[in-house]
This record gives structure tokens, sequence and C-alpha cells, in this order.
């Protein structure tokens, strides 16, 4: 990770270079911010520009020496991740669960807490940094660095530090060795035990821009115009938030194309190529399929509304809407309700676990039939 690789935050980047270049580097430090404005990011490119052999002028780290490649692998000998986890029996050291925590970096660096607990499998989970963790840390720490002048902890989220944990730390952060360096990045700094927060320098991180957040998701995502402005506003300065907003958006717009087809090979009446439509929508899965039928009822109620001439459209988007000018003749009193009918026996029938191509296919076969009246 690389300055340059996070958008914005100017002034804080000159900070942390600031630190570095004049060898003043706190032995603790914290970043703290709202979640999704990349501080774990900047914890990581400051700990990459820190063991750099070969600093550009520009005022980041080359990208190409052997230190930045392993970071960039996350394989850095003098960088230890320390980061909350659920407990795997008796043991819960961040070790244990790296190669999630390098998948999480790596599909989104600005990191996030409910995507967090999703890799660790348990939504419902209150994932800690424990005292065997701050044990693992102070065992590594004992050792002097192996081929840099600084090791680093990046932790990430120290408001989950377990107060035994917080306890055994303590010391390291108040006496530090001479070559170990903490680098903390918090969503939450409130929440950080006293004792530890009150012994860290502090770089606060502000939330994104909208503007920064659209033209993030233009260059990352190839999402622009219109639909960056509305997902940035949405997230509130929040990437996380707006990455999920687009994988949102992207699942519309598959659910509109399955419906599309769905509503032209009806109109049509090709059998065969719906049989198909019903397999691919089964390969969908179970849950997804429940979403989309909702998503058909949806359409279909904002079809018929359009049909009457009541125009207020301001729920579908731009592509829906095209889809809808020429579609919604078709959707009339005489077919709507039972339109909701079948597809709600549908999500009925896939909910009680019913062979699912068989269940599409006959939902096909009836909207083919009620197109016609
Ligand atoms: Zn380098």
């Amino acid at each position: 990770m690389r300055f340059s690789d996070i958008p914005g935050h100017a002034e804080v980047k000159e900070r942390l270079r600031g630190m570095v270049d004049s060898g003043r580097m706190p032995h603790a430090l914290l970043l703290e911010g709202p979640a999704g404005t990349g501080k774990f990011a900047l914890a990581r490119a400051l700990a990459q520009y820190i063991h750099c052999e070969n600093r550009l002028p520009s005022g980041d780290s080359c990208g190409r020496c052997p230190a930045c490649q392993q970071h960039q692998t996350y394989n850095h000998i003098d960088t230890v991740y320390s980061f909350p986890v659920v407990k795997k029996g008796s043991v819960a050291v961040s070790d244990d669960y790296l190669p999630e925590f390098r998948e999480q970096m790596d599909d989104n660096p600005f990191m996030d807490f409910e995507q967090w607990l999703m890799r660790l499998d348990n939504i419902n989970a209150q994932p800690q940094i424990y005292v065997e963790e701050a044990n693992d840390l102070l065992r590594k720490l004992a050792y002097t660095a192996h081929g840099s002048r600084y090791k680093i902890v990046l932790m990430w989220l120290p408001e989950r530090l377990k107060e035994e944990a917080a306890n055994k730390l303590l010391k390291l952060v108040e006496e530090p060795h001479p070559d170990t360096l903490f680098v903390m990045a918090s969503d939450n700094s409130r929440l950080i035990l006293p004792t530890i927060y009150s012994r860290t320098q502090r770089v606060t991180v502000k939330r994104y821009s909208d503007a920064e957040v659209a033209a993030y998701l233009a260059s990352q995502y190839s999402i622009g115009g219109d639909d960056a402005v509305q997902i940035a506003r949405l997230a509130a300065g929040n990437v996380s938030e707006a990455i999920k907003l687009i994988s949102v958006s992207k699942e519309r717009q598959l659910y509109l194309d399955m419906f599309i087809e769905l509503m032209r090979k009806a109109y049509t009446r090709s059998v065969a190529d719906l049989r198909k439509w019903g397999t691919d929508l089964a390969a969908l899965g179970r849950e997804r399929e429940m979403q989309f039928l909702e998503y058909c009822a949806r359409m279909i109620r904002e079809n018929f509304i359009l049909n009457i001439r009541v125009l207020d459209l301001n729920s579908l988007t731009a592509a829906e809407q095209q889809f809808s000018t020429r579609f919604s003749p078709f959707i009339n009193e005489r077919n709507v309700l039972r339109l909701f009918d079948i597809i709600n026996d549908a999500r009925a029938d896939i909910a009680a676990n019913g062979n699912a191509k068989l269940i599409n296919f006959d939902l096909a076969i009836k909207v083919i039939l009620l197109l016609k009246q």
C-alpha cells in the first residue's frame, strides 16, 4: 500500500511523512476518525514508507524494493498485523486468521467491520483482541527487528482490546523497545481504554467529501455520472459503505436483466429459452432468487402505476425507466393481480425448498398467458 493508492487526505499524509522524515516517529500512533475513511490503509502505507529502501522524492514508498514487495504481499518480516478475532477453542490470536485478514485487506482496503464479521463466518460475533494476542505480541516484539530499523505493529480497531490484553500491552506502549512502533487505526476511539488512548499520539482522519467518494467510484469501479454522485451522497463519506451500495446496484442490474429476459421471452413465447431462463435463475441460489421475485413484484407494481399514468417514478433507475416506458402498457387491471399471485406462489414454493428450476419454468409459462390479457 502506497500513499498514492489512497485518495485524498493530503494533510494527513504530509503529517505522517513528516514524522518519518524528521525522525520523530511516535512509538504509539493512533489514526482516529469515522469508519470507511482509509485509516488502516494509511497505517499500512506509513509502515511501507518507513520500511522502503528507496523512498521517492515525492514522499512515497517506491513500491519496488524488496521491503515494498513484502509489504504488498503482506509478508514483511518486521510487520505484525493485530486485529479482533473470535475464539477458536482456547486459541484467539490474529495469526490464526491471517489468511482471512489478507483477503479482507485485498478485497476492501478501506476495511469494514461488517464484512469482517462475515469473513469470520459469524455475523453475530463480538470479535475482540484477547490477552492471548497481547502475549503473542509481547513474544514477537521481544526479538530485535530482522532486517529493518523498526518492527511495526499495525493494529486494526484497538477499541476492541480486552482490558486484560490492554494492560499487558500498556508497558510496551509506555516504555517501548527502541525499535518498536505501534500504529493503530480506530473507528471509534472513544471506546479505547483511557490508559492506552492517553499514551498515543493522535492523528484525526476526516470523512471524505461526496465528490471524493464519487471520484473514487469512477476510477476504481467505472461508475460515473449521476450513479456515482447518488451513491456517494448515500454513503456519507464512508467508502466501504459506497462499495457495498455498488454491489446492491449491481445486483439490481442483474435482476433487471433477468426480469427483461423473462418478459421478452414470454411475449415471444420462446418456451425453450424460458426453460433455460428458469435454470439460470435457479443457479443464483435460493436467497437471491427470493430477492429476485421480490424485485419482480416491485417492477410489476411500478409498471402498472406507470400504465395508469400516475407519473412518479423516482424509485426506478434510469435503466428500469427505459425498459418500463415500453413495457408498462402490458401491465393492466386485467392481469396485475394475477401476476402478483403467481410471483407470491413462486416465492412460497422456493421458500419451502421446492425444485427451483420447475418452479421458475412454471412461473414463466403463466407469465406467457397473463401477458396476452
Ligand atoms: Zn520501496
